[in-house]
């Protein structure tokens, strides 16, 4: 389960407020408080916006001091406010070196997993960091369909199921849909040293002019150009201990129960491979 939650009370209730305008940090605490209860299984989903992005490590910090074991950090990208692309890349590169440093194996962060993955030969997880999209269509009411939830617009409709299976509209208009993510690569993208990681990222946020370039650029770019390049070094250690492994045991990737090889000293099925 995901919990909406963008750190300490003085940060997450500067946005997160109900219709009366009351911060809501107390509340969502006590939402954490049941699930811990029941142990029910659950995420922190941080969305970074202008008010936290200054402050990583006190949000990151927070996080650890409530025993979050995951976390995922959303950028805010939409037409009324957008985080800063270059605060947002320091903040995730603040993240990872403090997690480098103390972390690993403890918590486990959603970008640095999607870094890692790429690292040891697996897909993304995050639809925003795979080469097509096209993944999750969207079924409305009436049998309109559509390629995603941020393309619910009559210019991205795909077809009605009344005139078409469903079948067919993944098979052809969805696949089309999905393929243009990658093909419609702005052309900074084509030789960059993080395409691997990071794929252009998503195409509705593709709203920065490219340079020389008819196709724009992903609003995100700086942070994410500056991120993986950031934790490059150490994906880069953690593929070479895979793929000496690999050679090692002739086997590929290491069993479940094997040493992680991030180094964690957990299990691989305990670590990355979840
Ligand atoms: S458009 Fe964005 S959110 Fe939708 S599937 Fe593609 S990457 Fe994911
Ligand atoms: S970091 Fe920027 S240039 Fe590189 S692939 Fe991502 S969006 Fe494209």
């Amino acid at each position: 389960m995901g919990l909406s939650l963008d750190g300490p009370q003085r940060l997450h209730d500067q946005c997160r407020l109900t219709r009366l305008g009351q911060g809501t940090h107390s509340r969502v605490m006590q939402g954490l408080a049941l699930l811990k209860t029941y142990r029910i299984p659950h995420d922190i989903l941080c969305v970074v916006h202008h008010h936290n992005v200054d402050h990583p490590l006190e949000v990151y910090r927070f996080f650890k001091n409530i025993g979050a074991a995951y976390m995922g950090f959303l950028p805010v990208v939409n037409a009324s406010d957008k985080v800063d692309p270059e605060k947002f890349g320091a903040f995730l590169c603040a993240v990872f070196d403090e997690w480098k440093a103390h972390d690993i194996g403890r918590t486990r962060i959603q970008i640095i997993e999607e870094a890692l993955a790429t690292a040891t030969g697996r897909d993304h997880s995050l639809c925003v960091f795979r080469k097509e999209c096209g993944e999750i269509p969207v079924v409305e009411a009436n049998g309109d369909v559509y390629p995603c939830d941020h393309f619910v617009r009559p210019a991205f409709k795909l077809g009605n199921l009344s005139a078409l299976s469903l079948e067919t509209l993944i098979r052809d208009s969805l696949q089309r849909f999905g393929r243009q993510k990658h093909t419609g690569l702005p052309h900074p993208c084509k030789t960059c040293e993080a395409l691997a990681f990071c794929n252009g990222g998503c195409p509705k946020d593709r709203l920065r002019p490219g340079p020389g370039s008819e196709r724009t650029l992903n609003h995100l770019c700086p942070a994410y150009k500056k991120f993986f390049t950031h934790c490059l070094p150490f994906a880069e250690q953690v593929q070479s201990l895979w793929q000496g492994r690999s050679k090692d045991q002739k086997t590929s990737p290491p069993g479940r129960n094997a040493p992680c090889p991030c180094g964690s000293g957990k299990k691989f099925k305990h670590c990355c491979l979840k």
